[in-house]
């Protein structure tokens, strides 16, 4: 409803105003600033550009919630935060990660091995795979202690079968194999390891998808009790906006590699205003209205082979008008210097003026 904006600022040119990296207004506390980061697969079918010009910004305490489709390019960029995109045929073609000040992209890869599973952990998404089989859980939580806190391996042991007990797995299961665990516990030995060395960077790549429901509940609920006892900050990866909701403190979502809007909770959940953000709330089935067809964005997201001119949501925006099709919008920032949403609509520069929102948000 850009029409009851009172002030907005623009980074398109459609309007003066400075450009604004998403994320609080509060640098004191940042933690993590990644800017204009662009990231291309470089494949012999051609070049797949993953993530394009995205800007996020972390403070330090706080969870962030980045949402999107599949695809969307939310697992490359916490790859390139954990410094993992592989080259060939992945590269880094433009922008920064900084962390605590240091720009990551700059580092060698020494360094980074001292920060990645130290201050910078993550959880992958299948913990079926993300734990070695031929290694009891205790020692692959102990490897990871050894190797940062400088323990030695006895000590390490004590510290792992502690972070057992942490996340509810009997101490006298510590020296059993992955396959002997369900699903939601090998996902708590997960967690377990991203957490032993306390990371003040915790990134949670959908953790709960590969578990059934009520596992997902506990495993959500364990996850929100643990960053608050280790003081973590987290980005949770998800397309779930249940998820978010239960666990986020900011929202950022992200399409065909860029932020569309972020805010926070309330600004994306109360007062959501890009189309796309709005079209994904409207096809969240509503229990209490009756409907012979649930709603859906229509078409797909665009491949990244061959992302279309100007704003990449075009294709499939209700709003499109020549100039989206001609010019990617810039940022505009609206009321509460928080909330940022990517789009000609609320920049002013199209004759739609209001997005209707009666689908379901
Ligand atoms: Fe739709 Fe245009 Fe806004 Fe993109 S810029 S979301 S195409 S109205």
């Amino acid at each position: 409803m850009a029409g009851k904006n009172k002030k907005q600022t623009t980074d398109n040119g459609l309007a003066a105003g400075p450009a604004v990296a998403v994320g609080g207004p509060d640098d004191k506390n940042e933690l993590l600033n990644i800017k204009g980061l662009v990231i291309k697969f470089h494949t012999d079918d051609g070049i797949v550009s993953a993530v394009n010009g995205l800007d996020l910004k972390l403070n330090a305490g706080e969870t962030l919630g980045l949402v999107g489709e599949t695809g969307a390019g939310k697992t490359t960029t916490a790859l390139a935060i954990m410094g993992l995109i592989d080259s060939p045929p992945g590269r880094i073609h433009d922008g920064g990660i900084v962390y605590k000040g240091r720009d990551l992209l700059e580092i060698k890869e020494e360094e980074y091995l001292k920060i990645r599973g130290k201050e910078i952990s993550m959880i992958f998404q299948d913990p079926m795979t993300a734990l070695n089989p031929v290694m009891t859980v205790v020692d692959q939580i102990a490897e990871v202690i050894e190797n940062h806190q400088g323990v030695d391996g006895r000590e390490a042991e004590k510290r792992a079968t502690e972070m057992l007990k942490i996340v509810r797995i009997p101490p006298e299961r510590a020296h059993e194999y992955p396959h002997q665990f369900s699903g939601g516990m090998k996902q708590r030995v997960v967690i377990a390891i991203a957490l032993a060395c306390n990371p003040s960077l915790l990134i949670a790549d959908e953790p709960t998808t590969a578990l059934d429901v009520t596992i997902q509940a506990q495993v959500l609920e364990m996850m929100k009790d643990l960053r608050k006892e280790f003081n973590t900050s987290m980005i949770m990866i998800t397309h779930d906006f249940g998820i978010v909701a239960e666990t986020c403190d900011r929202v950022a979502i992200m399409y065909a590699g860029e932020i569309m809007e972020s805010g926070t909770l309330r600004d994306i959940f109360k007062d959501a205003r890009h189309p796309y953000t709005i079209g994904l709330f409207g096809a969240i089935p509503n229990l209490e209205v009756e409907t012979e067809y649930l709603y859906q964005i229509e078409g797909l997201m665009p491949d990244p082979m061959e992302l279309p001119t100007g704003c990449p949501f075009s294709p499939r925006c209700a709003y499109a008008e020549e100039l989206c099709r001609k010019e990617g919008p810039g940022k505009t920032v609206l009321p509460g210097e928080d909330h940022i949403v990517k789009c000609h609509i609320h920049a002013g520069a199209l004759e739609t003026k209001e997005i209707r929102r009666d689908m379901g948000i």
